[in-house]
């Protein structure tokens, strides 16, 4: 019976035709390198912004996308975020969601002088541009302009509706996304399909394969913070007692750390492999066409990465710990902020008696710090929107092996899933590099594929 599933599981993996892809006008280049240049930074959580980028980024792309700005309608939320609202043919069908970020990530002063490139500069060498926030997210929010401008140019109307929603303080907040979110649901502007950032087409996460492989994401991770405080009698520190609040609260984050969540391989993950499994070496696709040894060889192997880890269990890390103000002094209070990704299908609550029962200390306070995430379940995957996706993928990409995927970070899109059929979280670029870190940049021919993808996703979204 082994032999026999994974014999079923050798044949290769289909392909489907792909599009040539015209060539990219200069114009296109220019337009998002003027983008990068605008420094739309969202410094944190609560901290001003300077919204005369922001406003000059949206005066930049009235100016860039005319026909846009005249067929269209928009309306701001949130002062800095848009909604475009473009009619199609057909009203009666739900519409489409198409959406992208242009706020971005600061650029930390300790590792500036490590980008090659002046990281607001939009440069453009070897065939790649530069710059912070190419790709996250800037390219894709021109890439939907320039499809759309190209389409009006030539006097295209969509069969349905489409909506751009474009947030200013996806990095931080989220405020924006969520506005837009709420309008819709007051509306009743039900969406049949909402696209986002998530995934990417990746070479580097399966080199096994020698073939490109777009992880559409189809569910995301749920995000909490947890606040584990202890409060205990301080002092002089010529003086200490047995114990002090460092002393308890450090104790209860090493335990913690010591064990995770168990793991639990979603269907979505489950079926990601059965279709790469094919691809896969011998031994691995014994694994996947054998539930029983899948669990034994294959969550082993996914435990060893900490990408493919975070796939299969809610993950839990300290990020903030606070204590103490002055060298002598035995601080009373000490603090840590505990930041934790749930897996779809787990709450805040399980999360919160995990971490109870692993610091196993009565002194350490656990509360939750943060508002609980939608976290709703995945685009089926013979969803219209996710077979639109699948397909303009295919059409784009040469060789591509697009499988369904799990989104580990939290993104604009979670604020549609109350009230939208399927949310996808995917941009066909490649292995991008840089994101939040040094030289964020994308290959031209990344982005070219970006404007492309937008437009089969515009022309193509008939019934
Ligand atoms: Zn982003």
């Amino acid at each position: 019976m082994v032999l026999f599933n994974t014999y079923r599981f050798s044949k290769e993996i289909p392909t489907k035709p792909t599009k040539e892809l015209p060539a990219l006008p200069d114009s296109a280049l220019s337009h998002l390198r003027a983008a990068i240049r605008i420094p739309t930074i969202g410094f944190g959580d609560g901290l001003p912004v300077d919204t005369l980028q922001f406003n000059a980024f949206w005066q930049l792309m009235e100016h860039l996308y005319p026909l846009v700005h005249q067929r269209l309608t928009h309306q701001s939320f949130n002062a800095l975020s848009r909604l475009y609202h473009w009619p199609g043919k057909h009203p009666e069908q739900k519409p489409y969601v198409l959406m992208a970020h242009f706020d971005v990530v600061p650029v930390e002063a300790a590792t500036a002088k490590q980008w090659t490139v002046a990281p607001f500069g939009g440069e453009l060498k070897n065939d790649t541009v530069y710059g912070r926030g190419v790709a996250d997210d800037k390219s894709s929010l021109i890439s939907i302009l320039e499809a759309t401008e190209k389409l009006l140019s030539q006097g295209f109307q969509p069969e349905r509706d489409f909506y751009f929603s474009f947030g200013n303080d996806e990095e931080t907040i989220g405020h924006g996304a969520q506005a837009i979110a709420k309008y819709m649901q007051e509306q009743k502007i039900q969406p049949e399909m909402v696209l986002d950032e998530g995934g990417e087409i990746t070479r580097e996460h399966f080199p096994e394969l020698k073939r490109p492989v777009a992880l559409i994401a189809v569910a995301e991770k749920g995000y909490m913070s947890f606040d584990l405080t202890v409060d205990q009698a301080g002092g002089h520190s010529s003086t200490p007692a047995k114990e002090t609040a460092i002393d308890i609260l450090s104790k209860g984050l090493v335990k913690l750390r010591e064990k995770q969540m168990p793991y639990k391989v979603l269907p979505v993950i489950q079926e990601m492999f059965q279709r790469i499994g094919p691809g896969l070496s011998f031994a691995q696709r014994m694994a996947i066409a054998n539930p029983w040894l899948f669990e034994k060889l294959l969550v082993g192997e996914l435990e060893k990465d900490k990408s493919s880890n975070a796939l299969i269990r809610t993950t839990i890390v300290p990020t903030i710990v606070q204590s103490g103000m002055k060298d002598n002094v035995i601080p009373s209070v000490a603090k840590a902020i505990v930041n934790t990704r749930i897996l779809p299908g787990q709450t805040p609550d399980d999360v919160e008696f995990f971490i109870r029962g692993q610091v196993d200390d009565p002194r350490i306070v656990v509360t939750k710090a943060s508002q609980p995430d939608y976290n709703g379940p995945a685009a089926a995957l013979d969803s219209k929107g996710y077979l639109l996706v699948e397909n303009a993928t295919y059409q784009v990409t040469k060789d591509v092996i697009p499988v369904p995927f799990l989104s580990v970070g939290a993104t604009d899109s979670k604020y549609f899933q109350p009230f939208s059929e399927a949310v996808i979280k995917f941009l066909p670029s490649t292995d991008s590099k840089g994101f939040h870190g040094i030289d964020e940049r994308i290959p031209v021919s990344d982005f070219k594929r970006m404007i492309y993808f937008y437009q089969i996703i515009l022309t193509q979204a008939g019934k």
